[in-house]
């Protein structure tokens, strides 16, 4: 008979998150492995999915754009404020959906480039 000493999962299902304070389950509803808040998207920088990573330096990460890869689907991209460093993580069913598209229209609202121009073509 072997010795069973499989360890008890570490409760880690919740965090507060370090921007607006809300207490985030770490788990969606539909058992996804979430690292944001749903509520204004940011993370913080804890890289416990690289192993012996060099992350975790818990720096808070701010939702700066959306980008579609290739694969399909949304993904917040985060900046690190401590390490600038930059993330994807795919967009979560309950994120806000108003964060979410107020930085889908940032560039277009704010181009670097009169789009007057586009009026004329
Ligand atoms: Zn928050
Ligand atoms: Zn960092």
């Amino acid at each position: 008979m072997s010795h069973n000493t499989t360890p008890t999962t570490p409760k880690i299902d919740d965090f507060p998150c370090a921007w607006c304070g809300l207490t985030v389950s770490a788990y969606a509803a539909d058992g996804a492995r979430r690292n944001h808040c749903p509520s204004c998207l940011h993370s913080r920088h804890v890289l416990d999915h690289v192993e012996g990573g060099p992350g975790d330096c818990r720096g808070r990460m701010s939702p700066i754009a959306v980008a579609v890869p290739r694969t399909g689907g949304w993904q917040v991209i985060h900046r690190c404020v401590r390490c600038d460093e930059l993330t994807s993580t795919p967009v979560c069913a309950d994120d806000n959906q108003l964060v979410l598209m107020r930085m889908a229209v940032r560039p277009l609202a704010q181009p670097p480039f009169p789009l007057e121009a586009f009026g004329t073509l």
